[in-house]
């Protein structure tokens, strides 16, 4: 029989999202408060975040929590995306393995973040905010935010780390072409900018600084409000329309997964794939592995420490207990932008504690061989990012050869690379290099925190 490569895309949208922590037996110790060490209270977030993504960021009790109707709407421009029998690799790789991939580069901005970001920019326009503010690392974020704010008729502030406002200035163009005004980060703009440039005058950035840099703004700006792209709770929610699309979409291929895997940065798109499988396996109904890929240079997950830590550099924000490099840890530049963060959301964390996800790192060469390998097979320009979750696959897919299994395999493909092409020159150049994070700078870096 021959193979359907495109499985069609289910006509219906997803009415509700999957809110797992309502599901789950052991459930994350709360965020706290760094002034008092008290668990955070809703309310306590209501400065900082909109009033429904402060409900959702700690509701433990509903499963499934409405699409509003206008997100939907928008939601329609390019959901449901396509699921993809990667057919192509499957041949390269000379496997068994059948491999499938959710296509989420196909959104207006070329990456899965907008998922979230419609919905975050819906309620605070809801909610009679005016102003957001927000990081970015390598762009696709920011990209994501501006769109959605500029449909809101919200004004939005972008702090982008600097290495990439260097690195990707095509993406600042995005941004800007949707009409949010873009600062490289860190910047003399804020206190905690100056405070770390007065310290390290040539510093890159990044994404921790960059947050500390937002949230100073969000605090000190009326009407304003700070809005994250990954790690917490609401935003992990609004992602699950990938996984929740991606189990119909596997329905009529006629397969299930036993191998699901995302990328991992914060945590967005591996919870977005991941969830709404997980589900079935916390009911006891499947077995699935999910697999977070993240970077050598940057991991958490792999080898950092639980621990209560902040999610910024200056620590202005709540306390979470998560694995973390430590917040002032300073990964390298390397080209997945996206994934230069150094903690790993709470739900992540408690999940990866208790043994229901995997993590592995890749270095940075590899992820750029399976990219190209990827880019020839499949005719899509993976970004540097997700390419992390396609070599991942790829491992996953020799293993099965070896071991002569038939596997399926699915992995998010969060976007494509099509900005990123700079990259892809340093690589075929032979310019790139893998960087393994010494175990000493690690232990400094999170000496302070104490363990979970
Ligand atoms: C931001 C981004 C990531 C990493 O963020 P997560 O929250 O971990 O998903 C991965 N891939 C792409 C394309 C991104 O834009």
């Amino acid at each position: 029989m021959k193979t359907k490569k495109f499985i069609l895309p289910e006509q219906e949208i997803p009415t509700a999202w999957y809110n797992i922590l309502a599901e789950m037996k052991n459930k994350p110790l709360p965020m706290k408060n760094p002034k008092t060490g008290q668990p955070m209270k809703e309310e306590d977030l209501y400065p900082l975040f909109s009033r429904a993504a402060s409900h959702q960021e700690m509701n433990d009790t509903d499963a499934w929590i409405e699409i509003p109707e206008e997100v939907r709407e928008m939601y329609k421009i390019w959901r449901p995306t396509p699921l993809v029998r990667a057919t192509g690799l499957e041949r390269a790789l000379d496997t068994p393995a059948h491999i499938y991939f959710k296509n989420e580069s196909v959104s207006p901005v070329g990456s899965h973040k907008l998922n979230s970001a419609i919905a975050q920019a819906y309620y605070c326009k809801q909610e009679g905010v005016t102003n957001i503010t927000t990081e970015t690392g390598a762009g696709q974020w920011g990209a994501a935010l501006s769109m959605a704010a500029k449909h809101f008729g919200l004004e939005l502030a972008v702090y982008m780390v600097k290495v990439s406002y260097n690195q990707k200035p095509y993406r600042r163009s995005i941004m800007e072409t949707y009409g949010a005004e873009v600062i490289a980060s860190p910047s003399m703009s804020t206190r905690a900018g100056k405070d770390i440039i007065t310290k390290n005058p040539t510093y890159q950035g990044s994404l921790g600084t960059a947050i500390s840099e937002a949230v100073e703004l969000a605090m000190t700006t009326p009407n304003c409000k700070y809005v994250l792209g990954s790690v917490l709770n609401h935003v992990a929610l609004h992602q699950t329309v990938i996984g929740l699309e991606a189990e119909k979409q596997m329905q009529m291929a006629g397969e299930y997964p036993d191998v699901v895997i995302g990328c991992f940065g914060g945590g967005s798109n591996f919870s977005g794939i991941s969830f709404p499988f997980l589900r079935h396996n916390l009911a006891g109904n499947a077995e699935t592995r999910f697999i977070a890929a993240e970077p050598e240079s940057c991991p958490k997950l792999t080898r950092g420490k639980l621990c209560y830590d902040y999610g910024d550099e200056a620590g202005y924000t709540p306390l979470i207990p998560m694995y973390s490099l430590g917040h002032n840890f300073a990964p390298a530049n390397i080209h997945a932008g996206g994934l230069r963060y150094h903690g790993a959301g709470s739900i992540i964390s408690c999940l990866k504690h208790d043994g229901l996800i995997e993590a592995m790192d890749i270095p940075q060469l590899e992820t750029f061989n399976a990219a190209t390998l990827f880019a020839r097979a499949e005719g899509i320009i993976p970004a540097p990012e997700s390419s992390h979750a396609i070599a991942s696959a790829i491992r996953c897919a020799l293993q099965a050869r070896e071991e002569g299994r038939r596997q399926v395999i699915l992995f998010n493909l969060s976007g494509h690379g099509l900005i990123d092409m700079s990259a892809y020159d340093s690589y075929f150049a032979g310019d790139l290099n893998n960087y393994q994070v010494p175990d000493s700078e690690i232990a400094r870096n999170t000496a302070p925190l104490q363990s979970l």
